[in-house]
């Protein structure tokens, strides 16, 4: 195998140290390989993702997804990011599950405006059978308008993915958040274990998964690399990697840290682009703060997916119309 040596800037002690980076995306992903790419000079990491990118996808295609909260709020669980966890005071209102027929205006409109995938997403720690029920519904009606379908509902159980997949849904989302290392300092209701066991339920099932996390809660650069190799290292990574930015809410136990750097933010894009060639690398929460230039250059680093509508579950998402826009200054078209 070809190898090449680089010059990289020290990690802990500053020192400059070299690193041997494989030419060859290596079969499991070591957490310090994946840090040595963060460390790379910006433009060789940048050079290197869009590479892989052209490799594995079109260029200049993103794909576009739709998210609807068909159940707001009122959520057991303690997510310390999540405005939607009953505990916290927010400004957010509950808002029961949604009747069938508004969530199937929603997923016309979305398709009108360009989406091909409509997520559907409820605060739940875990779907009770009662629940379930009218989502399935939900789920055979909107892949009947042709859309591809995909729903977040928290955990599940033994036999409901198989519920989901007869009803013909594409993607379920169930995101890792971060590392395993820094998991404890955000959530303390269910374990990093519990979301493995629901991701395996659902690939048991030949359900796509969506699966990703959040930077910008307080975790090192060692922990954004230690979840980018928990999803890497996957049997099968995740179809779509949604990397979401904190989006900081008042009320929240996140409110009020440190602001991530935004190029931070494109290198994790570039490594996740990296050592996952083959998924969508999706742009997700924090978009509303993001400067259209470092969407740009995260379109550049790899990402190929977004969501599009006015609000992201509970937080504003640039409105479609910027979203066009942006698309067309960059010759950007949707997949
Ligand atoms: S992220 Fe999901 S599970 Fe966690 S508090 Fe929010 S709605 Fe509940």
């Amino acid at each position: 195998m070809q190898e090449s040596v680089i010059d990289i800037r020290g990690l802990d002690n500053a020192e400059r140290i070299k690193v041997q980076l494989r030419t060859e995306a290596p079969k499991r992903w070591q957490v310090d390989d994946i840090v040595a790419l963060f460390e790379l000079p910006f433009a060789d990491l940048m050079h290197r993702a869009q590479s892989i990118h052209r490799e594995n996808f079109d260029p200049n295609g993103v794909q576009v997804s739709t998210l609807l909260s068909i159940k707001t709020g009122g959520c057991s669980e303690d997510c310390g990011y999540c405005p939607q966890a009953a505990r916290y005071h927010t400004d957010v209102e509950k808002q029961d599950l949604m009747q069938l027929e508004e969530v199937l205006a929603a997923a016309r409109a979305a398709k009108e405006n360009g989406a091909s995938r409509f997520c559907m997403g409820a605060a739940w720690r875990s779907p009770k059978q009662r629940d379930l029920e009218p989502v399935l519904k939900m789920i055979q009606e909107v892949k009947a308008m042709g859309l591809e379908t995909c729903a977040t509902l928290g955990m599940l159980k033994d036999g409901q993915a198989e519920q989901l997949k007869e009803a013909g849904l594409d993607y379920y989302n169930h995101n890792l958040d971060t590392a395993p290392e820094y998991y404890g300092d955000v959530i303390t209701t269910r374990t990093y274990q519990d979301r493995l066991d629901t991701l395996e339920r659902v690939r048991e099932q030949d359900i796509n998964v969506c699966c990703g996390g959040i930077i910008g809660m307080g975790e090192s650069r060692v922990q954004r690399a230690g979840l980018l190799a928990q999803l890497a290292n996957m049997e099968r990574p995740p179809e779509s990697v949604p990397i979401n930015l904190l989006t900081q809410v008042e009320g929240t136990p996140m409110y009020g840290m440190d602001e991530l750097d935004p190029f931070e933010f494109v290198r994790t894009i570039a490594a996740a682009r990296i050592t996952m060639p083959q998924s969508f690398v999706r742009l997700s929460a924090g978009r509303q703060s993001m400067h259209e230039g470092i969407q740009a250059l995260c379109f550049l680093a790899g990402a190929n997916s977004i969501f599009y509508g006015e609000k992201l579950l509970t937080t504003d998402n640039p409105e479609a119309e910027t979203d066009r826009k942006l698309f067309d200054k960059l010759g950007i078209h949707p997949l």
